[in-house]
């Protein structure tokens, strides 16, 4: 590699080479006063977090093993972008690479050089040292280019800025601010990468006399191609050199420029993102976090009610748009969009804590009509479906932020007419429709045997059953069914009868904690007064409660949800097939059962085992597409003008060719859906059937008062 004439110690690059002593010198100083700003941007910002609620945080070792897991592997910028998470990987890790060769640079030049007279940056070290240089810039260059491509040329939705939550003509709707910050985050850093290039180049040819830097200008691929473009184009060594001093200046100081800003602008999601992925929680919407008990008020009014982790998330947005995107109500044109919502928070936190005073009250409302506040219709659009949450890269958790400002409003009785009703018939009844409580167990009647009280028997399966199954009558026939699965399958099993009430996810979602630790608290007695080895319950919003949430007020359970339960059963051979089912159909994975609780395979299984082909929609799994319901949302009734979720839902099934119904696991998603199939016109080519009606139709458990129309043509499965 190296000539062997050639002393390796001379095989290097001089550092300020011929440069006057005052020109080291402001060098110098520029750079201790970039690094200066930037230490005081950090120190801004990080007391700004600081401002927020105190939490705690527990297995930070594992968390930041996930989060290095996930920077690695650039998994979370890879899904559903693949081309956008591969760029960024190549700016990612060649940056950290240019970084890093910079740091060894200085490591030696200005610390071990002088301290302790070691040197390394020379011969063949340094020769690999550039080439590997020149081309992690090029990988910078390569993905910031296709950055540019695809916000000027894709120009993808989720990419502009326009707002769901405000009209045009008011005074916090232009974002433009932000599209103007995204290019001059890219020009910076190409400019800085070009720049580079050509200083390199330009050195060549100004020593191009010199052999110790000549012969070796191939380790520097990319210099040496553009030396050469500009020898051909005239340049002389005195001219380089000259060009040399200018660009060299010109280059430092837009690098210094960048570090010096960094913690104000963009590129301050290089460490805040890091940060984000490090304190995301395993649950953070399915298990939603506890209110202080001692604390005057409950949830988040002001913007440092919120807990400085969430302060730490608004600053770690990239807008990269993805949450906006996959947001089922901004789809269907409700104020509301997660990455909005974050930067107005972000900006509200940005205009009330930089300063060093703490403002008014009034100017850290983080709820409210006035300019960088959340208004509470933009609160109330939310279905708590967590496709934000699932799909962020830098791991925000939009829905607990959600639920924390809800909780005040219902604190102080804002809320929707509709809300407030199935809140009282809760607090009254014990279930969101208004039914008295002691119909609870009417849907049994129907059954031609008697289900077992489990207050007053042990069982092995003790079936919560829920609101809906209880009291819906569409529902109620899913429930008839589940009844007889059980039953003929010899399943010893009973439920609370009329001593259930509702689980409360919903009502903890809507943000009406008291009211769901009373619900917790009562159905958690009533379960201790019961012998029973395991909870199944069809409802996906009762599994994830139960599950998830009651633990925390010392309810812990083997909670099953009734597909889980079946496909087990299936497995086992303890469910008495008849027939196979034979039909083509898409399934929906509902919210709580796919997302919040990664069951996508249970379901899928057992509508294999039955005969039934599943066909996926474009959305499927933890990129479903929530019905609408969540969040307390079945309870208010969507504007008749609007796309409902469930119909966009209805009308991406309804594009599957052969296929005869849509099936749900969820007694919410088949409410929205009944609906949804005949106002999209699709209820002649689409049955909404549940999976466990397809079970028990495969038994030949139906019952004779059962609406359904079995169009299939099943087989008969022969015994033996
Ligand atoms: S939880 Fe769902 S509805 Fe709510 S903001 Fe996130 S994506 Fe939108
Ligand atoms: S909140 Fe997350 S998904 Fe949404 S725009 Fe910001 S970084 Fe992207």
């Amino acid at each position: 590699m190296i000539n062997p004439a050639h002393d390796p110690q001379a095989i290097t690059r001089i550092l300020f080479q011929d440069f006057p002593l005052w020109m080291m010198v402001v060098f110098y100083i520029s750079a201790v006063a970039a690094m200066a700003m930037f230490v005081y941007g950090c120190y801004i910002q990080v007391r700004k977090y600081w401002r927020g609620q105190p939490i705690s945080l527990k297995q930070m070792q594992q968390r930041i093993g996930l989060m290095l897991r996930d920077i690695v592997s650039h998994r979370t910028l890879r899904r559903r972008d693949t081309s956008a998470g591969i760029m960024h990987a190549a700016i990612f890790f060649c940056f950290a690479t240019l970084f890093v060769g910079t740091a060894t640079i200085t490591l030696e030049y200005d610390i071990l050089k002088p301290i302790a007279g070691w040197t390394f940056w020379y011969g063949d070290f340094y020769l690999w040292f550039s080439l590997l240089m020149d081309l992690a810039g090029v990988g910078v260059g390569v993905g910031l280019v296709y950055m540019m491509y695809r916000r000027k040329w894709l120009a993808l939705p989720k990419l502009d800025y326009h707002r769901p939550d405000r009209q045009t003509a008011e005074p916090d709707y232009d974002r433009s601010w932000y599209r103007l910050e995204d290019w001059l985050f890219l020009w910076n850093l190409i400019i800085i990468i070009v720049t580079g290039y050509v200083l390199e180049a330009s050195r060549l040819v100004w020593l191009q006399t010199d052999h110790l830097v000549w012969d070796y200008r191939w380790w520097s691929p990319i210099g040496t191609s553009v030396a050469l473009l500009m020898h051909d184009f005239g340049l002389s060594a005195q001219g380089a050199g000259e060009l040399r001093y200018y660009l060299w200046w010109f280059h430092g100081l837009i690098a210094f420029l960048f570090i010096a800003l960094l913690p104000f602008t963009k590129a301050k999601h290089m460490f805040t993102a890091i940060a984000s992925l490090s304190l995301r929680n395993a649950q953070p919407t399915a298990r939603l976090p506890l209110t202080d008990p001692d604390a005057e008020t409950i949830g988040v009014r002001s913007i440092t009610d919120f807990n400085w982790k969430q302060l730490l998330h608004t600053d770690a947005c990239t807008k990269c748009g993805r949450c906006h995107e996959a947001c089922p109500a901004n789809a269907s044109g409700f104020p509301l969009s997660p990455r909005d919502m974050v930067l107005t928070l972000r900006e509200l936190s940005n205009n009330t804590l930089q300063g060093r005073k703490i403002p008014m009250v009034d100017d850290l409302k983080a709820v409210g009509d006035g300019v960088n506040q959340i208004r509470s219709e933009t609160l109330w659009s939310c279905r708590t479906c967590s496709a934000c949450v699932e799909i962020c890269p830098v791991g925000i958790e939009h829905v607990p932020m959600i639920v924390e400002m809800r909780r005040a409003l219902v604190e102080d009785g804002e809320m929707d007419a509709a809300v407030q009703t199935a809140l009282q018939n809760v607090q009254k009844k014990g279930n969101s429709i208004g039914e008295n409580k002691r119909k609870r167990a009417a849907w049994t009647k129907k059954l031609d045997f008697t289900i077992k009280d489990a207050r007053k028997e042990a069982v092995d399966l003790l079936w919560f059953v829920g609101d809906y199954a209880s009291f819906d009558p569409r529902y109620q026939k899913v429930a008839q069914s589940f009844a007889r699965i059980l039953q003929a399958s010899g399943i010893n099993f009973g439920i609370l009868y009329e001593a259930e009430m509702t689980a409360g996810n919903d009502v903890r979602r809507v943000g009406e904690e008291g009211l769901f630790e009373h619900l917790a608290e009562t159905n958690i007695a009533k379960l201790a007064a019961c012998e029973f080895e395991r909870i199944v319950t069809t409802d996906p919003h009762s599994f994830n409660t139960l599950k998830n949430e009651y633990p925390d007020f010392g309810g812990n359970y083997d909670v099953i949800h009734a597909t889980q339960l079946v496909e087990q059963m299936l497995t086992d051979g303890m469910i008495p097939l008849i027939r196979q089912a034979n039909r083509k159909v898409t399934y929906h994975d509902s919210c709580h059962l796919g997302r919040l609780n990664k069951e996508y395979e249970a379901p899928r299984q057992v509508l294999k085992k039955i005969g039934v082909e599943v066909v996926e929609m474009p959305r499927n799994q933890d990129n479903s597409f929530c019905c609408g319901a969540g969040g307390g949302r079945i309870w208010t009734p969507d504007p008749l003008d609007m796309d409902k979720p469930a119909e966009l839902r209805m009308q991406e099934a309804a594009q599957i060719e052969a296929i005869d119904a849509f099936v749900v696991n969820c007694p919410k998603c088949m409410n929205m859906f009944e609906d949804a199939v005949k106002s999209t016109g699709n209820d002649d080519k689409l049955e909404v059937i549940e999976v466990i009606e397809l079970i028990a139709s495969c038994m030949q458990l139906e019952s004779s008062e059962s609406n359904e129309t079995d169009t299939t043509t099943p087989t008969e499965i022969s015994e033996g």
